[in-house]
């Protein structure tokens, strides 16, 4: 009546019918269809008026649309649609208190850690309506202060005339650029410019904002911090600073260091030749290849039986966050880049395409059609999300380059932590990817994975079968200059920064096969012996030409051969059963197999410190450390320690020059916490290692725990956390704060470090900044959040 425009007023009411009856009254989509009800009369209304789009129904259209679900209201709810406003209200406010424990909602909660203490329950806002249907002076957007995908300080957004807000997002019409307001409505376009700075000036965050203009006037509807991935987060962050807008610890704690591994997702080389199948809008930036699904319940399913997924939907809903949960990337037909889709894909940094509108897909059938190809389930696509395109089939991706913004954030995060984040790194091409991210040295060096390399193996094997001492001699001779070779390509890598190489650590029959495969191996090799006398037995044909009377002689060379390998794996299952152990984490291992076999740890010394003269040699700075592993006693780091003095002054004679070391202990058993004091006696520096420490104190196997009992223990919530994965602060950390205490006591600058795997968690890293540890050491790739994290800590606790 106020505005003596009937079609808007029946374009009003027809979408309050159905927002109303979908959301307050619960009339959900049909499985089959995928729609609700009225989306189905919706469709088939368009269909038989020969409408394209909404915009383009009649008067009477709408009128008819408007009694049609009516109708849907009474036959699903079973009475007449409420009409008393005041009902509706009260209606439409139950719907949002009880959204709260929708099964959406409560996925999110879980996913992001929302636990009842943070958050228990939604507030409703109840504002007045505005509408952007007027007619061709009206119309609504949602718009970002910054690019949402990249960051770039740039005005971005989207708008639709003559529309009301859930056409933009739900990705009913294809909406234009903000940028083109400024031709259509110049004036507003402005309004809208101040807005953005304004919003942007009072929050100083990026704000993610909608708004309606009704017949000329801009009206702001709601404006909150924009979701953004982790890229676009540092850019902006650093920018903001840059600015003048924020501080450089605003900026810092605006991000939240588990996120950064975000940056460190796969993306497409840059000139690789594959042709797009289709384009869309690239909506969340990094590549995800995957076999897709048709919707989110699939999703998860797929995802729990091992496969990557790509969830591919004509659009999304915030019903579907689950499987947003479960695929690597996600696919739409249609949408934009402000559709609920790239809103949350953005939000949790996975790879998303959408508005891939030559995409037609058939629900019903689980298949899409794509010009004349048909994708059905399974199908595996590859996504660009920075660039929409979608390709057929997989593409190996490519590790990414951090940004230079990144780069300035992590330099801040350096300057503001106490704590040296350092890597646990085996390879120098490890050591240099850490080295990439930022690692101010290698805080572990497990030399045992030096070992495990196809020509190393049969080296290690040869030393631990040796029958006498000079054959142990003549193996360890041989694997000399090869961990020598080693030592020197870390320490340059690393150079000048430290390097911790741990002496040998796991039992030795771990380097020999299974007592099982080798009886197979003996019982086949037998065999052959038996029946082809050799000859088939390797595989091998008679050379051409061999002149007569050399058969036999090469018959008999292949049974040597054989014979050969025979009681070589003879003498291996010997060693394998001499050296069984009924608890080997308990074991052999460690220092322990320094005292019984001091020429392993003697060889390993005199390569590191060949490889330190070696270095300095060729002008460079390095600085190794000797780390002693799974010690207990003072008596077992003295005797190290006295084999490493001695091999030192051989070849600071040799070479006739200093080289120089540190000499350190790894403190994972528990004696040795409580002994720190006289340990650091002998040890320069102590390193927690954390994986054997927490085995130790509680009594569980590191091997078994995780796939054993450790599930329900968190399911029935005995232990709120996997003490292998986050330190368990009560119990560990105890041991290493009374350690650390007394260690310092006898060694009051004593570096002290963690190199368990727990070293690379923020909660972790947060409670060794408490503690006063020296550095935290983790994987290469957990680098950039140990530094962050330990930025954090610092500021939290200034
Ligand atoms: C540890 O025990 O925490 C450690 C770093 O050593 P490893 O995992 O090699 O036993
Ligand atoms: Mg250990």
């Amino acid at each position: 009546e106020k505005t003596q425009n009937p079609r808007f007023g029946y374009d009003a009411r027809r979408r309050f019918i159905q927002l109303f009856g979908e959301i307050a009254l619960g009339i959900s989509k049909d499985p089959v269809h995928d729609k609700t009800p009225f989306e189905v009369l919706f469709d088939s209304t368009k269909r038989e008026a020969g409408a394209e789009q909404d915009v383009d129904l009649s008067v009477d259209d709408l009128k008819t649309l408007c009694q049609g679900f009516l109708n849907i209201v009474e036959k699903h709810t079973g009475a007449p649609f409420p009409e008393d406003p005041f009902v509706q209200l009260e209606c439409a406010i139950r719907a949002v208190f009880s959204s709260w424990d929708s099964k959406r909602a409560i996925a999110y909660r879980q996913q992001f850690k929302i636990s009842k203490d943070m958050a228990n329950g939604t507030a409703v806002t109840v504002q007045t309506m505005v509408f952007g249907n007027m007619g061709p002076d009206s119309a609504t957007g949602v718009a970002f202060t910054r690019d949402p995908g990249s960051g770039e300080n740039c005005f971005f957004g989207e708008y639709l005339a003559n529309a009301q807000g859930e056409d933009v997002v739900a990705g009913i019409r294809t909406p234009k650029a903000i940028q083109q307001l400024q031709q259509e409505m110049p004036a507003l376009y402005d309004e809208l410019q101040t807005l953005r700075n304004k919003l942007e000036s009072h929050y100083h965050e990026v704000q993610d904002f909608e708004f309606t203009i009704e017949q000329g006037t801009l009206y702001c509807l709601q404006t909150r911090s924009g979701k953004m991935n982790t890229a676009a987060m540092v850019r902006t962050s650093v920018e903001m600073v840059e600015e003048g807008l924020i501080s450089q610890t605003q900026a810092l704690l605006r991000i939240n260091p588990e996120s950064l591994e975000q940056l460190l997702f796969p993306q497409l080389p840059l000139n690789h030749q594959h042709s797009p199948i289709s384009r869309g809008i690239g909506a969340s930036p990094g590549a995800a290849c995957g076999r897709i699904v048709f919707d989110a319940d699939s999703a998860v399913r797929w995802e729990q039986r091992g496969e990557r997924v790509i969830l591919l939907r004509a659009e999304t809903k915030p019903e579907d966050i689950h499987g947003f949960f479960a695929a690597a990337g996600i696919l739409t037909s249609r949408g934009g880049r402000t559709s609920h889709a790239a809103v949350v894909a953005r939000g949790m940094g996975k790879p998303c395409i959408v508005g891939a509108e030559d995409i037609h897909i058939d629900l019903p059938n689980r298949r899409a059609q794509l010009d004349s190809r048909v994708l059905v389930e399974g199908d595996i696509l590859t996504l660009d999300g920075s660039t929409g395109h979608v390709y057929s089939g997989e593409i190996t991706t490519v590790e990414p380059k951090f940004s230079r913004q990144l780069h300035t954030l992590l330099g801040w995060a350096d300057a503001t932590a106490h704590l040296r984040v350092m890597a646990n790194s085996d390879t120098p091409e490890n050591a240099k990817r850490a080295l990439e991210y930022g690692a101010m040295g290698i805080g572990l060096c497990r030399t045992e994975r030096m070992f495990n390399a196809a020509d190393r193996l049969p080296l290690m094997v040869d030393m631990i079968v040796a029958q006498n001492q000079n054959e142990r001699t003549a193996a360890l001779e041989r694997l000399l200059p090869i961990q020598r070779d080693d030592f020197q390509q870390l320490l340059s890598v690393m150079s000048p920064r430290p390097v911790t190489i741990r002496l040998l650590d796991p039992p030795i029959h771990e380097f020999l096969p299974s007592e099982q495969q080798l009886q197979q191996d003996i019982d086949h090799l037998t065999h052959l012996q038996n029946t082809f006398g050799g000859l088939h037995a390797l595989n091998q044909t008679l050379p051409d030409g061999l002149p007569t009377g050399m058969e036999s002689l090469w018959q008999n060379d292949n049974q040597r051969l054989v014979h050969e390998a025979l009681d070589k794996k003879r003498l291996m299952l010997q060693k394998v059963r001499d050296l069984h152990e009924i608890n080997p984490m308990l074991g052999h291992r460690g220092v322990r197999l320094g005292i019984s076999y001091p020429d392993i740890y003697r060889m390993q010394i005199q390569a590191i410190l060949e490889a330190t003269a070696e270095c300095i040699h060729a002008g460079l700075s390095v600085s190794p450390e000797i780390m002693v592993p799974q010690v207990c006693t003072r008596q077992e780091l003295l005797a190290v320690r006295q084999q490493v003095d001695s091999v030192h002054k051989t070849l600071e004679a040799r070479y006739n020059m200093p080289i120089p070391f540190r000499f350190g202990s790894m403190l994972e058993v528990v004696r040795a916490c409580l002994r720190a004091d006289t340990l650091a006696e002998v040890a320069e520096f102590f390193s927690f290692g954390t994986n054997d420490l927490t085995q130790a104190t509680y009594s569980f196997s590191r091997e078994d725990a995780e796939n054993k009992f450790l599930p329900d223990y968190l399911e029935q919530g005995i232990l709120q956390d996997n003490p292998f994965d986050l330190l368990d602060v009560h119990g560990v950390g105890k041991l290493m704060e009374l350690a650390t205490t007394a260690g310092r006591k006898t060694r009051p600058e004593m570096k002290v470090g963690i190199c368990g795997e727990q070293g690379g968690h923020p909660d972790t890293i947060h409670f060794c900044h408490q503690l006063g540890l020296s550095y935290v050491s983790c994987s290469a790739p957990r680098v950039p959040i140990a530094r962050l994290a330990a930025a954090h800590a610092a500021l939290k606790d200034a």
